[in-house]
């Protein structure tokens, strides 16, 4: 007679499979692209996916394991799968715990370079007409410590913000008297060409921790075509301020953007080794936006969205051979999109949220103190599209601007999460809501995705990293690396 029951009779008994929500895309080599809610992807073949959909899995197959570890599969009336992916999103999305945390001043529309893509449609003359007021100035700080983030990043822009340097550097006193009083730990960045850089200017952005954002398209003849000055010396101004903020501030309070024009096209490699020769820690392959003389001197036209991911595939694969013989060096919006495929953190890059980061992300001081919901929706502004201003320092409270009816229609009208083509996009839980493009380049802040140019490259930056990761295991050490940086 048997000393113990059957072995099945002590397994529990296991409840129905049941899928999880996810997203599928089928991919050009007969393969289908499978993620779920939390940005993770998993590559089937066409018959693994066919067992998935129609539940045909059981524990201890491999398919059962690779869904069941990417949540694309639970057990009826389990919710420990449940409660793991609701904390994954909610931390993904902590972002809107602390609203605001980034604050732009545009204390001049003046500038004195003629950029022909200039997309804050700078002005030349009239520095009482362009200016931030100081009155302006300390209303708009007032409403900056209004809003509930911890840790403010305060930005100063322009036109060129280091022509109304005296407006910068008394809002930076005051700040830091009334930040710590309100409980806020302050960021300072100038964003500036740097061509009007100077000892003084310096010594105070290094006694006030002060970071520098610059431009820098590429070799000397590239920036200085794209980038008119009086004196054609636009990149030795530029690469000499670079020099001399990393000397006095440190190598890593300097930074650098560069913007795609059409010129810039064949020449991934001459822009990329220019960063690395001044010692730039990586790159942001940037593409043109539609607004001002960007659209006005039609530099805009002069590529689509295919041409420019072609420039960004050149450039990243240039990128990650630097990386395999041991040059480190990063493409950021490629890290970007890696942190948001391989961690549960919060971004902090507006595009790639949704609820999209317009005012709950950024708030924009104008020099004439209206307040806009981001920096796009000034440079509309500028065009005479004033769609995103959300009200004016002169009466507005954090409150008022960021509870207004016009940001609330706009921001829930535009979730990724539910909009057409989005929704059931493989790429959702990865992308963000982006309403000023959309409303600027077609009328209508949800978009027509197909059509959107912004969705083509999100698109194409997302699959190309996505590739690299599942087809090529070095590239995908260095990616990996990015992106839990
Ligand atoms: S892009 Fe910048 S530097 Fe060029 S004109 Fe516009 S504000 Fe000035
Ligand atoms: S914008 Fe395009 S890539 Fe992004 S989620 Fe929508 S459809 Fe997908």
């Amino acid at each position: 007679m048997a000393r113990f029951s059957p072995a099945q009779e002590f397994q529990s008994a296991l409840s129905p499979i049941q899928l999880l929500p996810f997203r599928f895309e089928r991919t050009a080599v007969g393969r289908y692209l499978v993620s779920n809610i939390v940005g993770e992807f998993v590559s089937l073949s066409g018959e693994e996916f066919g067992r998935l959909v129609q539940l045909q899995l059981a524990p201890g197959d491999e398919l059962y394991d690779k869904a069941y570890a990417s949540h694309l599969i639970t057990r009826a009336g389990q919710t420990a799968q449940l409660q793991l992916l609701a904390m994954r999103l909610r931390s993904r999305m902590a972002f809107l715990r602390e609203p605001s945390a980034l604050h732009l001043f545009v204390v001049t529309l003046r500038c004195e370079h003629s950029c022909p893509y200039c997309q804050v449609s700078r002005q030349s003359s009239d520095r009482s007409r362009f200016d931030m007021s100081e009155e302006i100035a300390q209303r708009a700080l007032a409403l900056v410590l209004q809003s509930p983030a911890p840790l403010i990043k305060i930005e100063f822009q322009g036109g060129e913000p280091l022509l109304n340097f005296p407006l910068i550097a008394k809002i930076v006193e005051a700040a830091n008297i009334e930040g710590p009083r309100a409980g806020k730990e302050l960021q300072f960045v100038i964003a500036s060409n740097l061509a009007l850089l100077n000892d003084d200017i310096l010594a105070f952005c290094k006694a006030n921790s002060i970071l520098l954002s610059t431009s820098l398209d590429g070799p000397a003849d590239l920036h200085n075509k794209n980038r008119p000055r009086p004196g054609g010396n636009s990149y030795e101004l530029a690469v000499k301020g670079i020099k001399r903020a990393q000397d006095v501030l440190g190598k890593d309070r300097v930074g650098a953007l560069m913007t795609t024009t059409e010129r810039s096209l064949g020449r991934a490699e001459e822009i990329i080794d220019e960063y690395l020769t001044l010692g730039l820690g990586g790159i942001f392959l940037r593409p043109l936006s539609p607004y001002g003389f960007a659209v006005k001197s039609k530099q805009l036209q002069k590529y689509d969205a295919n041409e420019w991911l072609d420039f960004y595939r050149r450039g990243l694969r240039y990128i990650l051979d630097l990386n395999r013989s041991g040059t480190p060096f990063v493409e950021f919006y490629t890290a970007l999109v890696l942190a948001r495929m391989l961690t549960d953190r919060p971004t902090g890059y507006v595009d790639l949220r949704s609820p999209a980061g317009i005012g709950l992300g950024a708030l924009v001081y104008n020099y004439d103190g209206r307040v806009f919901a981001s920096d796009e929706g000034r440079m509309l502004a500028e065009m005479g599209d004033d769609t995103f201003v959300l009200g004016n320092v002169a009466d507005a409270t954090y409150r008022s601007l960021v509870t207004s009816d016009k940001l609330i229609e706009l921001v829930g009208a535009s979730l990724s999460q539910c909009a057409p083509e989005c929704h059931g996009c493989v790429y959702e839980s990865c992308c963000g809501a982006d309403p000023v493009y959309h409303h600027a380049t077609q009328h209508d802040a949800v978009g027509i995705k197909p059509l959107s140019g912004f969705c083509a490259r999100q698109k194409g930056v997302m699959e190309t990293v996505i590739d690299l990761l599942h087809s090529s295991p070095e590239d995908a050490v260095i990616l990996r690396r990015w992106g839990v940086a």
